[in-house]
């Protein structure tokens, strides 16, 4: 097996789902490499300072993990957040010289956003690489190392082996995509087609129980049927069908529906930028958006979409 050499590995952005990732590099490195983090949230830097004393060490700026690392990955909310985590002039990663670095940004931002860091990066460090790489698989997989990652580069770029070696560290699945902002473009779609299968399965379960249907045959049903899905099968919209789904424990510890809402409306945005017709799109952002702003769904799982929409979440009790 090709073994790599890492002295120092960069994280900036230690939120839900980067502390963790950063944590399993922490665990994972080989002995003697550090991981220079850092938050503008100052109480994530300590406690995974804390959490690993002598591996995680503390930057003042991402300007300052740049300098110190040369792999840096950066785990940030939205697009805002990424030009300025890159581009800002004083304490942007890309202020200082970055010349044969490794960049990944595990963000899941529009692909326009993307491009335009990793052109400036092309045009100003011709011997850096940047990559788009945003991940799939929630806190859950963040935690327990079994993200999905999908990888802007393609099958023959001469960094995928590195690239594979480390996000290994944090993942299990790492799919390269083709090419520049393809990581993110199948990051948006996937969601897009999960944000739509989730309003779908929870409008066909509610006519199938208003029609006298037990929504465990249901899902029998769609599972034996042509609308077998994830979505039906896992991550069951009507409460108590499927133990494990959030919905059976009060739509908790899922993928909000904020998120949901973000990453639904980058996939419509970048489906009109490069022309692809979308008759559900505006109606799935109009679902989301108002379930977003609906104080029983805020800050749940996005399948509580099923409660947005009315459905029935106390079925069992019109059960003999
Ligand atoms: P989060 O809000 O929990 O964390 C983001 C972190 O970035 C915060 O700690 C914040 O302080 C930090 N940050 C913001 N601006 C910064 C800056 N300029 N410099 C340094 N740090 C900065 O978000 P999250 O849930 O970790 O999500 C991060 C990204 O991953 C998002 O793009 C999200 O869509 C994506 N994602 C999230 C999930 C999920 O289930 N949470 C799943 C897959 C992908």
């Amino acid at each position: 097996m090709v073994s790599f050499e890492y002295k120092a590995v960069g994280f900036v952005g230690l939120g839900a789902m980067g502390k963790p990732m950063a944590g399993h590099l922490a665990k994972k490195l080989p002995p003697g490499a550090l991981v220079y983090v850092f938050d503008v949230a100052q109480v994530a830097v300590d406690d995974l300072c804390k959490e690993f004393p002598n591996r995680v060490v503390k930057s003042a700026s991402a300007k300052e993990v740049a300098e110190k690392c040369d792999i840096v990955i950066t785990m940030v909310p939205e697009g805002a957040h990424v030009k300025s985590v890159y581009l800002d002039p004083q304490t942007g990663i890309c202020s200082t010289d970055i010349s044969n670095k490794l960049l990944i940004d595990c963000s899941t931002i529009d692909t326009a956003t993307s491009l335009l860091v990793k052109e400036y990066i092309t045009k100003n460090f011709p011997t850096a690489s940047f990559y788009d790489a945003p991940v799939s698989g929630g806190v859950v997989g963040a935690v327990k190392g079994t993200i999905a990652i999908f990888l802007g580069c393609s099958e023959t770029d001469a960094n995928l082996p590195r690239l594979t070696h480390l996000l290994h560290m944090m993942g299990k699945s790492i799919i390269p995509c083709g090419g520049p902002s393809l990581g993110l473009a199948a990051k948006l779609s996937n969601n897009y087609l999960s944000g739509i299968i989730a309003i779908a399965a929870s409008e066909a379960f509610d006519m199938g129980m208003r029609s006298g249907l037990d929504p465990r045959v249901l899902q029998k049903v769609y599972a034996a049927g042509t609308g077998q899905n994830t979505i039906c099968d896992k991550f069951t919209p009507v409460p108590g069908v499927y133990k494990e789904a959030p919905s059976s424990n009060g739509y908790q510890n899922g993928f909000k529906v904020q998120l949901m809402r973000k990453d639904f409306g980058l996939a419509v945005d970048m489906a009109k930028r490069v022309g692809s017709k979308n008759v559900l799109g505006e109606l799935g952002l109009k679902t989301y958006t108002d379930a977003m702003n609906d104080p029983r769904c805020r800050d749940l799982d996005s399948r509580v979409v099923y409660r947005f929409l009315g459905g029935n979440e106390d079925w069992m009790k019109d059960i003999d």
